[in-house]
């Protein structure tokens, strides 16, 4: 496939707040700068977070900052459909393909049992608190055997991937290259939850490819999952997105990261208070170090000035003047 494709992938658990703002935005000059398309897709496959009505409120926040898009729930495109809640047959194919590669197996763990061996391991190795800990790998080779018994005690599995022991590469333009063994990491993630759901990683991973994404531009929570996500997508015969930026998280004034709970800050709450569209950009851009403190502007205003060099890596406040 030959231009870029960039997207956005909110999911409707609420508004978005200045920080998803920032980074729909972002996403948005990581793709246009190149002359490529926008793909927005709602991640909506966690229903019971899923809010009544927040799909529709995100399409029109963004469309009201004055981004669009070539694909989505409401255009259409080759590639759809771009919820994932319609998606589910194309999931339960990757899903297929993946235990027909012996690459999946049933895990029983409880979370309190995922949490006490985190716990146990962190006990081990105190010098090593604050580094991601892979799971355990309790269930990885249970027998046929000792896999019925648990099932018959009634316990649902969810299902995890094997993580590969090989070392996973990718670059990242604000992070820089990273080198991950997952196995090490992250040890095997989980691909559908135990309640049935299909899990984040791989509904990410199925979309990103079969959309034919060739740059991935998201929160700076997600840089831990790459590595993982990129071996799942070989691990499916999938080509992974070429380029990554995990741009910066939004906090408040005292360093909190903003929260969907956080939503008056958002966007309805400023068209409210007559806050025009291109005081928010300017203010979003500005953040960031791409544009001056105080001077509106528009998204496509940007795309002469856009250079992710200068967005830097921390988290970073919002401060607007309004
Ligand atoms: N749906 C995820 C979120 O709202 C983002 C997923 C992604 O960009 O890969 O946090």
């Amino acid at each position: 496939m030959n231009g870029a494709r960039g997207r956005y992938a909110p999911s409707p658990t609420g508004a978005l707040h200045l920080g998803a703002l920032r980074t729909a935005l972002l996403a948005w000059l990581f793709a246009r700068v190149e002359g490529g398309a926008f793909i927005l897709r709602i991640e909506d496959l966690d229903l019971p977070r899923v809010r009544p009505g927040a799909t529709r409120a995100i399409l029109d926040d963004l469309r009201w900052l004055g981004l669009d898009w070539d694909e989505g729930p409401d255009s259409g495109g080759p590639y759809g459909p771009y919820i994932q809640s319609a998606r589910g047959a194309i999931y339960a194919g990757a899903l297929a393909r993946l235990r027909a590669a012996g690459l999946l197996y049933p895990c029983y763990c409880t979370r309190a049992e995922l949490r006490s061996a985190q716990d146990a391991a962190i006990a081990s190795a105190p010098h090593l608190t604050g580094a991601p800990i892979p799971y355990s790998g309790a269930c990885r080779n249970l027998t046929e055997r000792e896999r019925r018994a648990r099932g018959a005690a009634g316990r649902a599995p969810s299902l995890r991937f094997r993580a590969p022991s090989e070392p996973v590469s990718f670059s990242d333009r604000l992070h820089g290259d990273i080198t991950e063994r997952v196995s090490e990491t992250l040890g095997d993630i989980i691909v559908r939850r135990s309640d049935g759901v299909v899990a984040y990683n791989l509904a990410v991973v199925v979309d990103d490819a079969l959309m034919g994404v060739t740059q991935v531009v998201r929160g700076a929570d997600l840089l831990g999952v790459t590595a993982a996500q990129r071996a799942l997508a070989l691990a499916l015969g999938y080509e992974p997105p070429r380029v990554y930026a995990h741009v910066p998280l939004a906090t408040d004034a005292s360093g909190v990261r903003l929260a969907k709970r956080d939503a008056a800050a958002g966007a309805e709450g400023l068209r409210e208070r007559s806050i025009t569209p291109e005081r928010v950009v300017g203010a979003l851009a500005s953040s960031v170090g791409l544009w001056p403190p105080d001077e509106p502007a528009t998204p496509r205003g940007l795309l002469a000035v856009f250079d992710p060099v200068r967005i830097g890596r921390e988290p970073s406040l919002i401060t607007p003047v309004w």
